[in-house]
């Protein structure tokens, strides 16, 4: 079998005065995510959804929040590496559908931004890169403002196939 699916799941707590990166780019918000790296929740949940399709462990056996020189690292930094890993074992992206789940700021505007950004680093087209946002009705973490967090499905194949 030439295709695999693979699923991620990511959560950052929220906190006021941090920042918030998410898909790549900096999006403007009264709370930031922390995390050891710049905690782009999104892209974690990418890297966790290609590894997973790959069977190749998860982000955090890949770079360890132990490991200082990941340190507040760029998360497309990461990516890259993910990509580069499923390069490795001839694995092509075929396509990513995501969503973020965060009760405000409203980032509708900002996901094309993120959609091609995500495109370029990961060298797919802008249409093989789904993002959406909702809120959870301000029901549990997300919704109160205390969490973001974010899903991802990936469809990979061995590269000719
Ligand atoms: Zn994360």
């Amino acid at each position: 079998m030439n295709i695999k699916i693979g699923f991620g799941y990511d959560v950052h707590r929220l906190e006021v005065g941090e920042k918030l990166v998410l898909g790549g780019i900096h999006v403007l918000s009264d709370k930031g995510a922390i995390g050891h790296s710049d905690a782009d929740v999104l892209i974690h949940a990418i890297c966790d959804a290609l590894l997973g399709a790959a069977n190749l462990g998860d982000i955090g056996q890949q770079f360890p929040d132990t490991d200082q020189q990941y340190f507040k690292i760029d998360s497309t930094v990461l990516l890259k590496k993910v990509v580069g890993l499923l390069d490795q074992q001839s694995f092509s992206i075929g396509n990513i559908d995501s969503t973020i789940c965060l009760q405000q700021p409203k980032i509708a505007l900002q996901i094309p931004k993120m959609k091609s950004k995500l495109a370029e680093v990961m060298q797919i087209p802008e249409s093989d890169v789904s993002i959406k946002a909702t809120t959870t009705e301000k029901l549990g973490f997300v919704g109160e403002g205390k969490g973001i967090s974010a899903y991802a499905v990936v469809m990979i194949h061995r590269s000719g196939c």
